[in-house]
């Protein structure tokens, strides 16, 4: 079990948590960044990444993903460590210090907490199929990490939009046989995915199964042997499967955060609008997740909200210290001389 440390543990790697990297650096403040999915982006990746942006200030249009390519550029001069793919489940305060508790039995230790979580952590939708939790993460996958885990295995590929019918056809390139199955006899890809998915499935190197539902699987010891279909006239199969990889989408998930003890309700995290203090002390929240009066769930404002929460926690760690408020123009171009600490 590994523990990471920072002057600050940014929840979120949203587009605002990703800025907070920056605010934080600019007060002279470390950070270690974490977020559930194993890239970086909240909403802008994981939804609309194609989707052009007309209000970020000084861009007049811009992608979400180069936005998040753009902020992610903006926080490497702070050095941040990135924790991805992992959830926070707790936040806990020993000695003064804030421990953070993450799935997969990481933790992060700070002095102090940002809350940049957006609508809560995003994680896969899972296929309601009895016991499928002992097989995640062996043979059942939500994403693919590399290709190459899947040469020479048969492969079941569930889903019926981009990201199914795209691994279909890449990993057909190593995997022994893929099968696609989706629910429905007609798929939602791009043309040219389809086109690919017609000519693999013509020369037998992508078997579609379709209109078919995941019904079951077979296996033990975290290995699955087969995966159990059953067909719209109520008839079921069992095909031969080493991985199943399903793509349904995202789910967000509130869960974790409820537990934190910072009052958090449907609209959010009750925080004070200057200095973005949530009810918990050395605890700060900024973006979609933070909750006041008026408030406007835009990037620009989180931006605004990440700088203010990183001025309150700096005064938060270092009471005793006077600060004097720089631009950033006259502190410098970001560097090594305002990292504090190597994990
Ligand atoms: C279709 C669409 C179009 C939009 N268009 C615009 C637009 O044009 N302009 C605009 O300003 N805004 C737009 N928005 C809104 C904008 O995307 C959000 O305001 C913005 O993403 C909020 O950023 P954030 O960093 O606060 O949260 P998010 O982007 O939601 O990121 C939060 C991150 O925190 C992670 N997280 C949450 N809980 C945990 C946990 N317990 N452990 C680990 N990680 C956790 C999540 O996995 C997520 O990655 C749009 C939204 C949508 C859905």
């Amino acid at each position: 079990m590994s523990t990471r440390d920072a002057d600050v543990a940014v929840i979120g790697a949203g587009p605002v948590g990703l800025f907070a990297v920056a605010a934080l650096g600019q007060v002279g403040l470390s950070s270690v960044v974490i977020d559930a999915l194993a890239q970086a982006g909240g909403q802008c990746t994981a939804l609309y990444p194609e989707k052009p942006i007309f209000d970020i200030p000084s861009r007049p249009e811009i992608s979400a993903a180069r936005l998040i390519d753009d902020l992610l550029l903006q926080a490497a001069g702070y050095a941040p460590q990135y924790l991805l793919g992992k959830r926070v489940d707790t936040v806990q305060q020993r000695d003064e210090r804030f421990v953070l508790g993450l799935s997969h039995g990481q933790s992060v230790t700070a002095g102090a907490v940002l809350v940049a979580a957006g609508a809560g952590a995003f994680g896969p939708n899972r296929p309601p199929l009895p016991g499928i939790e002992a097989f995640e993460g062996s043979s059942v996958f939500y994403a693919v990490q590399s290709p190459e885990r899947f040469r020479g295995k048969t492969v079941v590929i569930a889903g019926g939009g981009d990201s199914a019918a795209d691994w279909a056809v890449l990993l057909a390139e190593v995997a022994a046989s893929v099968t696609l199955v989706h629910r429905r006899a007609v798929f939602r890809a791009a043309p040219a995915t389809l086109a690919a998915l017609d000519r693999l499935a013509g020369a037998g190197r992508v078997t579609l199964a379709a209109p078919r539902a995941l019904k079951g699987l077979i296996g033990s010891a975290g290995q699955i042997s087969a995966v159990i279909l059953s067909d719209d006239q109520g008839g079921e199969h069992a095909i031969e499967a080493d991985a199943l990889l399903c793509f349904f989408g995202l789910a967000k998930d509130m869960s974790a955060i409820s537990g934190w003890d910072l009052g958090a309700d449907r609209n959010g995290i009750p925080v004070e609008p200057v200095g973005m203090k949530t009810r918990r002390a050395g605890v700060f929240a900024a973006g979609d997740i933070a909750h006041y009066p008026g408030k406007l769930k835009l990037i620009l404002t989180g931006f605004a909200e990440a700088a203010s929460a990183a001025h309150a926690a700096r005064s938060y760690l270092y009471p005793e210290r006077s600060f004097h408020f720089q631009y950033s123009t006259s502190l410098g171009k970001p560097g090594p001389q305002l990292t504090q600490k190597e994990a």
